[in-house]
């Protein structure tokens, strides 16, 4: 895979497109554990200034460019990433593929009531993928009980919205224990998807 890095930070050099096609719908299709890590400025800096973080960014599988001061940067270093891929739409897309294919999917974060919400609408829009559990975002890192749950349900997607770093040091502490699945950290997207 081509990377661009940036503050010590390796950017996946492809588009949202070509990313989904080739990387993620395979890891999907043959059970495979994805961490995908969408990362603007903010977050670079906070690596830069955070060693624990910026090693999780590292093991990360794909670090995203949301952000398009990421991409000014690569221009900068004259390697320039072909386009944004905002977090929000990776993981719009996500919910696209999983209802198309009936996939079983995960939510974590958010105030239980915006959890929820989000969740509902979720579920009217794509009313084809499996809703298999749910938790509010407001459990210490150490919490047992969600990812019991998580690896109860065998999720094919797992999304994670405690907000930067703690979504990256929860998927980070957990991945190990699940056999498979898609996990990202999706921020405040529930709180869009809320309303
Ligand atoms: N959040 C959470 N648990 C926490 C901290 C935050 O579930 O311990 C949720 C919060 O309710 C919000 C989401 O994380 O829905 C994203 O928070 P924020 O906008 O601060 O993060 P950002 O998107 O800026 O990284």
């Amino acid at each position: 895979l081509n990377h661009v890095e940036i503050l010590g930070v390796p950017f996946l050099k492809s588009t949202k497109n070509h990313f989904l096609e080739n990387e993620i719908v395979p890891a999907i299709k043959s059970d495979e554990k994805r961490f995908i890590i969408t990362a603007n400025p903010e977050i670079v800096m906070h690596a830069y200034n955070d060693e624990s973080y910026k090693t999780i960014m590292n093991q990360a599988d794909y670090v995203i460019a949301d952000g398009i001061g990421i991409i000014i940067a690569s221009k900068i270093k004259k390697n320039p990433l072909p386009e944004r891929i905002p977090g929000f739409e990776l993981m719009n897309d996500l919910l696209i593929f999983a209802n198309k294919e009936k996939l079983k999917v995960y939510f974590f974060g958010g105030k239980e009531k915006v959890l929820n919400h989000s969740v509902e609408n979720i579920r009217n829009k794509f009313s084809d993928l499996k809703v298999v559990g749910s938790h509010h975002g407001y459990v210490d890192l150490d919490d047992e009980e969600v990812i019991n749950q998580v690896m109860d349900a065998r999720p094919d997607i797992v999304l994670v919205a405690l907000g930067c770093p703690k979504q990256e040091e929860w998927i980070d502490q957990n991945k190990d224990k699940l056999q498979k699945g898609i996990l990202m950290g999706v921020g405040g997207s529930f709180d869009v998807w809320a309303g």
